[in-house]
């Protein structure tokens, strides 16, 4: 059906590599590139398929992938390096006539700032150029949007109140570890809270709302409003929507680890020197903390992600929905090598670019997934790993 190329051959690369692999009627040609090509190398021996090609790029650099783009000629590029390459990949797209999918915002080195403003701006030029970019296509960002758009095709008059819930009930035995990028994720979840409630952006200090919510399958865990990026584009796309805000879970060890790196200052993101030497403090964590691929192997529990939606129903009455797919960590790792974070992450981007290369999800443009037809996004969940289930009427607890 089509040729795709991955870019990225972290967690979420992985995961995206052998979901790709297990769907040759559809990826009738696959190439994997990234900054170590070594990397991408011991990912095509772990998948078992010679046929997989690898190459080296530095995404930061539009000609490179440019000439990387003309060398293969995919019909669309999985961008599953991190969220700095997003526009740089996106103009060799343009220049090389290639479609682009990712699963994470662009943010700027320099400023932890999570807004699809830049992205957006390119719509006009993808639809003059006749391609398709699909945003966001992970979990959360990612199946959350496709959850709330099924919830809207199929249950809801209007929707009014949307709480993502993201819990992570899994135990890797590491003291303190993130589960995808450590520069990312400690960007993510160190920066202030906000949330939209009646038309505008509420700001809050990080971590400053909480409660206990209940998790099928896991139980009661201490959740944490924060900011994440689906809630843009959702408010947008459902004005309906009174308030929306994003919960996720956080132990108190790991909340503990976090505020002692903040305040002993390694989470800067402006560089320092050191012994003559620029750098990042934040990078230089990430060098020193367990890389997040290598949790997998002793990781325990399960990962818990939906949506639970107050409004009225089709008929004109008061409907609560809950949607969620649980993931288990152990059978995520004996499928792809990674653990339930980045499986959950890398199977919806595999089922993006198999929407978009069936042309079910084909225009021209920049779109968030919640802009496409949910229908074939779900039954393909069901089928490659993160089935979902529905709760109607019960305790949103929110
Ligand atoms: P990793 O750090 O494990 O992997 C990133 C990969 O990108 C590595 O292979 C890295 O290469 C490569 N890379 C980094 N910079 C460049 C560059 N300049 N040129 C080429 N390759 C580069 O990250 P994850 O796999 O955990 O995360 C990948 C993406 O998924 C991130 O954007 C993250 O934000 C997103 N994500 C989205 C989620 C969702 O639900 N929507 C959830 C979790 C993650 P090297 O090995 O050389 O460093």
């Amino acid at each position: 059906m089509g040729k795709v190329l991955i870019i990225g051959a972290g967690g979420v690369g992985t995961v995206v590599a052998h979901k790709v692999a297990m769907n040759p009627d559809v990826f009738t040609e696959v190439v994997i590139a990234s900054r170590t090509k070594s990397k991408c190398d011991a990912l095509v021996k772990a998948i078992g398929n010679d046929k997989i090609k690898t190459a080296q790029v530095d995404a930061d650099n539009v000609d490179e992938l440019v000439a990387l783009f003309e060398e293969h000629r995919p019909d669309i590029v999985i961008n599953v390096a991190l969220p700095y390459q997003d526009l740089t990949i996106m103009d060799a797209c343009l220049k090389a006539g290639v479609n682009y999918l990712d699963t994470a915002n662009y943010e700027p080195k320099e400023e932890a700032k999570f807004e699809y403003s830049w992205q957006w701006a390119y719509k006009q030029r993808f639809e003059e150029a006749g391609l398709t970019a699909i945003l966001g296509c992970g979990f959360d960002p990612g199946v959350s949007g496709v959850f709330t758009a099924y919830a809207a095709k199929h249950y809801f008059n209007e929707m009014q109140y949307l709480d993502i819930v993201d819990c992570n009930g899994g135990d890797h035995g590491k003291a303190f570890a993130t589960n995808f990028n450590p520069e990312i994720n400690i960007r993510e979840v160190t920066q202030k809270g906000k949330y939209w409630e009646n038309g505008e952006w509420v700001e809050t200090e990080p971590h400053e709302i909480h409660k206990p919510l209940t998790y099928p399958n896991i139980g009661e865990r201490e959740s944490y409003v924060l900011y994440h990026e689906e809630l843009e584009s959702l408010v947008k796309n459902f004005p309906s929507i009174k308030r929306a805000r994003f919960w996720m879970t956080f132990g108190q060890e790991y909340l503990t680890h976090l505020r002692v790196i903040q305040n002993i200052g390694m989470s800067r993101i402006d560089p320092i020197m050191y012994n003559g030497v620029e750098i990042v403090p934040i990078q230089f964590l990430k060098a020193v903390l367990p890389d997040p691929g290598s949790l997998g192997e002793n990781y325990e529990g399960e990962t818990s992600i939906g949506c639970r939606i107050k409004g009225v129903d089709k008929e004109g009455k008061e409907l609560t929905y809950y949607i969620y797919n649980n993931c288990s960590h152990r059978e995520s790792y004996n499928e792809t090598g990674a653990q339930a974070v980045s499986y959950t992450t890398g199977v919806p981007a595999m089922i993006g670019a198999m929407m978009f290369l069936k042309g079910l999800w084909k225009r021209p443009g920049v779109w968030n997934v919640e802009e496409f037809n949910p229908d074939p996004f779900m039954e393909q969940l069901n089928k490659q790993g993160l089935p979902w289930h529905e709760v109607f009427n019960g305790d949103l607890e929110l």
